[in-house]
């Protein structure tokens, strides 16, 4: 039993975890079936932990995947009191098993429960939590046979408490589940074509994500259903990913970051995305990761530049459509691609505004270089083929 806090609650405790084997495995799907098209089989095992307003933070558990049960008075299915993260366990060239920057991950879900009035724990905590999770799935889900795979983890928080008062929950539910997951960023189902390279981007027009004192910074649920409606229409017209303005500012596309490579009228080459400031986009780890890896390497003297990828400025800042248009149509528009860890580094190859498609360039014809090089640099840390303190190894025994 841990003690109670100053404000006499009890804080996320990984040490308190609790572990109930399951008795009969499921079966694991092969990589890039049908079934993980269908991304819902999920792994042996589910991580629960329970915080109520009167003791805070029940022992954590590790128990088989299976239902949970819910009242239908459960608040989180009246008033999207609910948040979520999206993360991957990656089994490496080099036979381990890691996270990438999973302290980032645990510190947003903090952020997110919180703006949506669930309660806040210490991000550590859960990051031990996960890789106890994963010590027990990882193995057999990302058999070391099988380097250079992945599984989606999702941790959630919803209030479950039975209370139709338009209160915040009294009662609240984290849970953890982890599902193989096809790769989006290249490939597509089994008997359907094979896609274009590259996402089409439609640009939003009457409706927008996120707006200046909302909550598009939050990785809540409430974020996302209504964004379905703009997302059908675009997919019927032969869209993949609606491309998110506001008032014109360029935000982020889909559920990822979105960037673009161009030059000035002046000539300087920059890698250009949204600014955090006004709280409208995410925080993308990936975003975060592409912009520390450009500061860092895409720099004049640097190693890694080429004939074909050469110094550039980074650039956060709000932008309209109307600059990236006018780059567009005087010839200055090198590359996008959107970053996310669903999507990964994706190449853009169009964007329709206002029923005009604007063809972005794509390379070698996969993709742009910059696209290219930042995507292998990260998936090299990802995948252990480079030491580096973003991959965070999971000790199996
Ligand atoms: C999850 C998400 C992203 C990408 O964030 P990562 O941490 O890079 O996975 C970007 N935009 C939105 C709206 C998202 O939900």
């Amino acid at each position: 039993m841990s003690s109670p806090n100053a404000a006499g609650l009890h804080d996320l405790d990984a040490s308190q975890l609790r572990i109930t084997p399951t008795t009969s495995l499921r079966t694991v799907p092969e990589p890039d079936s049908a079934e993980v098209w269908g991304v819902k089989s999920c792994t042996d095992h589910m991580v629960t932990v329970t915080w109520t307003d009167d003791y805070g933070w029940h022992a954590p558990e590790i128990k088989p995947y299976g239902p949970l049960t819910l009242m239908p008075t459960a608040s989180c299915l009246h008033y999207a009191t609910q948040c979520f993260e999206g993360m991957k366990v990656y089994r490496g060239f080099d036979g381990r098993l890691r996270l990438f920057r999973p302290e980032r991950n645990c510190a947003r879900l903090v952020l997110s429960s919180t703006r949506v009035a669930l309660p806040a724990f210490d991000p550590r905590e859960l990051e031990k939590i996960l890789k106890a999770f994963l010590k027990i799935d990882g193995p057999r889900w990302l058999p070391k046979s099988r380097p250079g795979t992945f599984l989606y983890l999702r941790p959630a928080i919803i209030g479950n408490g039975e209370q139709l008062g338009v209160t915040s929950p009294s009662e609240v539910l984290l849970f953890i589940i982890a599902v193989p997951w096809p790769d989006l960023s290249t490939g597509s189902p089994p008997g359907a074509p094979p896609r274009a390279p590259g996402l089409k981007l439609l640009a939003s027009k009457t409706e927008t994500r996120a707006w200046p004192g909302g909550f598009g910074y939050a990785k809540v649920g409430a974020n996302y259903g209504p964004a379905f409606v703009s997302q059908i229409e675009g997919r019927k017209s032969g869209y993949d990913q609606i491309l998110w303005l506001l008032d014109n500012q360029v935000t982020e596309a889909g559920a990822s970051n979105f960037f673009v490579v161009w030059k000035t009228k002046e000539g300087k080459l920059e890698l250009v995305t949204a600014s955090l400031d006004s709280k409208i986009i995410l925080d993308g780890v990936t975003r975060r990761s592409v912009l520390e890896l450009a500061r860092e390497r895409l720099v004049e003297g640097s190693e890694h530049l080429t004939s074909e990828v050469k110094a550039l400025e980074v650039v956060e800042r709000t932008y309209t459509i109307f600059e990236l248009e006018e780059a567009w149509k005087e010839g200055r528009l090198v590359e996008a691609f959107v970053s996310g860890t669903a999507y990964f580094i994706t190449p853009v190859s169009a964007i329709n505004y206002r029923d005009e498609d604007l063809d972005i360039p794509m390379g070698d014809g996969t993709g742009g270089h910059y696209a290219g090089l930042l995507k292998k640099w990260l998936k090299d840390i990802m995948y252990g083929n480079v030491e580096h303190e973003w991959g965070v190894v999971v000790d199996e025994e």
